[in-house]
């Protein structure tokens, strides 16, 4: 399928990347990202795909982001396939974001925080500790929970965010 890309970063303008999975994305991911467009001036959020196979996971995933995102003013969405560095390079952020739910959260963040930083001088991660009541929130548990039949609804974000 055609891929279409936010708009590269202008000169001065701070955009950061937000890459995950996002299947589903959650009121835990909403609040990193709102958290987020408080700092930065754009963020677009990055969901990554295999690139050996079509994953219809993060098309619906980027389709929903869209739909849920689309009343918030400079959050922008994307599918990847590749290196978030990369990702980085096409787009022009300097910044990844990424949220913490707990201190085993908080080390492997750092250590991808470290590689990227390796292989992509200069792009800097800002890890947002999650908002405590939404800590035990994740997409797994999300996943777990419907696929018994209860009603996630509530871990969801509604589709009007921006009022
Ligand atoms: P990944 O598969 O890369 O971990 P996810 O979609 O699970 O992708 O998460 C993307 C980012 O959002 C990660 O940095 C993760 O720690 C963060 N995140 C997920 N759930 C929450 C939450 N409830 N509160 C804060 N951050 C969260």
């Amino acid at each position: 399928m055609t891929r279409r890309y936010p708009d590269p970063a202008a000169p001065g303008e701070r955009v950061a990347l937000f890459p995950g999975s996002f299947n589903p994305f959650t009121i835990g991911h909403l609040d990193i990202l709102e958290r987020g467009l408080a700092i930065f001036d754009r963020v677009i959020i990055v969901v990554g795909c295999n690139r050996n196979k079509p994953s219809a996971d993060a098309e619906n995933a980027l389709e929903a982001i869209r739909r849920l995102t689309a009343g918030i003013p400079r959050a922008d969405a994307m599918i990847w396939d590749g290196l978030t560095a990369d990702a980085s390079k096409l787009t022009g952020a300097r910044f990844l974001l990424r949220g913490a739910r707990s201190a085993a959260d908080f080390e492997y963040e750092r250590n991808m925080a470290d590689v990227n930083a390796m292989i992509s001088p200069g792009l800097e991660t800002v890890i947002l500790p999650a908002r405590p009541s939404l800590a035990p929130l994740s997409s797994s548990m999300v996943r777990e929970l419907s696929s018994f039949g209860y009603d996630v609804t509530q871990f969801l974000p509604s589709e009007k965010t921006s009022d």
